[in-house]
């Protein structure tokens, strides 16, 4: 059983480089987020990792204004956006830091990361240009 600081190696290197990993099933290519051990659609557990192109659609967006997390302190409101990434997969990420609206449901976003103040990458969406 691999620990999940390992299991999650591959989403942090690839943070590291501004790139979003998903976990893909090599046996039917259905991407899956979060992380799981087996495939949801077909029940694999060949699962390998594949990179995010970093687009997707706007599923619903909502503003978060009070939170515990230490991150978000001084910076709150937050948007938080759940994104239908092309791959399939929805995620839930914040609007960047100095976008001026929350794109609505339907809008194309673009995805990058920030960096919380430890230095953990977290995922955040851009309108699309
Ligand atoms: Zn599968």
């Amino acid at each position: 059983m691999m620990d999940p600081a390992e299991k999650a190696k591959p989403y942090f290197e690839a943070a590291a480089r501004g790139a979003l990993a998903l976990q893909r099933c090599a046996a039917c290519r259905t991407h899956a987020f979060p992380l799981r051990s087996r495939c949801a659609a077909c029940g694999s557990t060949a699962l390998e990792w594949s990179e995010s192109a970093g687009a997707g659609r706007v599923f619903a967006h909502g503003k978060l204004s009070r939170s515990s997390l230490p991150e978000l302190e001084g910076k709150l409101p937050v948007t938080l956006l759940l994104v239908d990434l092309d791959e399939g997969v929805r995620i839930p990420a914040r609007l960047a830091a100095g976008e001026s609206r929350a794109p609505r449901a339907g809008e194309r976003v673009t995805l990058s990361f920030e960096h919380a103040a430890d230095g953990t990458p977290l995922p955040v969406f851009h309108a699309a240009r």
